[in-house]
């Protein structure tokens, strides 16, 4: 079972120009940075009541984030859901015919571990789960 929308993720360009509008657009500042090196991407938060906006910006060319703003440009990434045991979840889904781009939970930003289905499976939409980490 899936617990929330944890947060959105959205692809940007530039994190530096886009924390001016999405602080103007929310009203609020940010509250953490972080770097995901085997992502090829940096990754700004905010937090909105219960849920997260998280700004995905490249650090290489091969970056996932580089890719899909090529194809794509600028705007909604993934939906992430929080998951209380993320290993089961991943195997509920898997037998439920979903297609796992990570077959065994990685580490994310924000003190999480997750896992991405495949869009092709999902109705066009990136998936991720989030399992908060020291909380099982
Ligand atoms: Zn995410």
């Amino acid at each position: 079972m899936l617990n929330k929308i944890e947060h959105l993720g959205i692809a940007v360009k530039s994190i530096e120009k886009s924390a001016k509008m999405y602080e103007a657009l929310l009203g609020k500042p940010s509250y953490k940075t972080e770097a995901v090196e085997s992502e090829g991407v940096s990754t700004l938060f905010f937090q909105i009541g219960d849920s997260k906006i998280e700004l995905l910006e490249a650090t290489n060319p091969e970056s996932p984030i580089a890719k899909f703003i090529e194809k794509k440009g600028e705007g909604i990434h993934h939906i992430a859901y929080d998951v209380s045991d993320i290993e089961s979840e991943l195997e509920r889904l898997k037998s439920e015919g979903f297609q796992l781009i990570h077959k065994t939970p990685k580490d994310g930003a924000d003190n999480k571990r997750i896992a991405f289905l495949h869009p092709k499976s999902t109705g066009g939409v990136l998936v991720e789960l989030c399992e908060e980490k020291g909380k099982s």
